[in-house]
């Protein structure tokens, strides 16, 4: 019994229930995006633009607190955490991102302080599209037995130079970032990548499941 309400301890305090009347989380279960946690309870998900600290420092998502991806993306994510936890027992991944209403992309284009030729770096045009507004990208970490995210040099939405995959090496040799955090990353890239997921070089904590044509061509967008 002891182990049993143990587990369900675990799980009420990861995941949130959903509100009843969220109409986005309505309209993404409309487009048949599933909730990673009904697939794998043991990820953890605690959205940074549904909550106030974030790079706007507001909630961007209102009732929106639970993680959405298409379904064959949330199955390979599930396929990741069960590779962390044979890998790293106890530790689990921590979704920041996961589907991102196209109205919330427009809110964090026109948030980003950076010049315009450069703002893409950071999000996506909302006149092009985020691979987020299709539940085919998830923002993530790793987090120990205690749910703490891990050192990975920088935390979720650092808009510079320390949080590109593709200045590792440089980052590493400078002193910068340190060998533990390189090798956390490398850890999580190796898990999504085996699982079927796509790195981007300008954020460590971003995986795409398809390339945006992909999904414009497969999916709706999320309004
Ligand atoms: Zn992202």
């Amino acid at each position: 019994m002891l182990p049993v309400l143990v587990f369900i301890l675990f799980i009420q305090q990861f995941q949130k229930p959903a509100l009843p009347n969220c109409r986005t989380e309505k309209a993404m279960e409309a487009l048949g995006l599933l909730d990673v946690q009904a697939i794998h309870p043991g990820i953890k998900v605690s959205l940074a633009y549904s909550e106030k600290e974030n790079f706007i420092g507001f909630d961007v998502y209102g009732c929106v607190s639970r993680a959405f991806l298409q379904r064959e993306a949330a199955m390979k994510l599930a396929q990741a955490q069960r590779a962390l936890e044979k890998e790293l027992p106890g530790y689990s991944l921590l979704i920041w991102d996961a589907a991102r209403p196209r109205s919330a992309q427009k809110i964090l284009w026109d948030s980003i302080k950076k010049p315009e030729k450069v703002k893409h770096v950071y999000v996506a045009n909302p006149n092009r599209g985020s691979i987020h507004n299709y539940g085919c990208a998830v923002d993530l970490t790793i987090a120990d037995p205690k749910g703490k995210a891990i050192d990975m040099g920088t935390g979720f939405d650092y808009f510079g130079e320390l949080a590109q995959p593709r200045l590792e090496a440089r980052l590493l040799k400078t002193g910068r970032l340190s060998a533990t955090q390189i090798t956390n990353r490398k850890r999580l890239r190796s898990i999504m990548q085996k699982a079927g997921f796509m790195p981007i070089s300008s954020e460590w904590w971003h995986f795409n499941f398809c390339s945006l044509a992909r999904a414009k061509s497969k999916y709706k967008p999320v309004p």
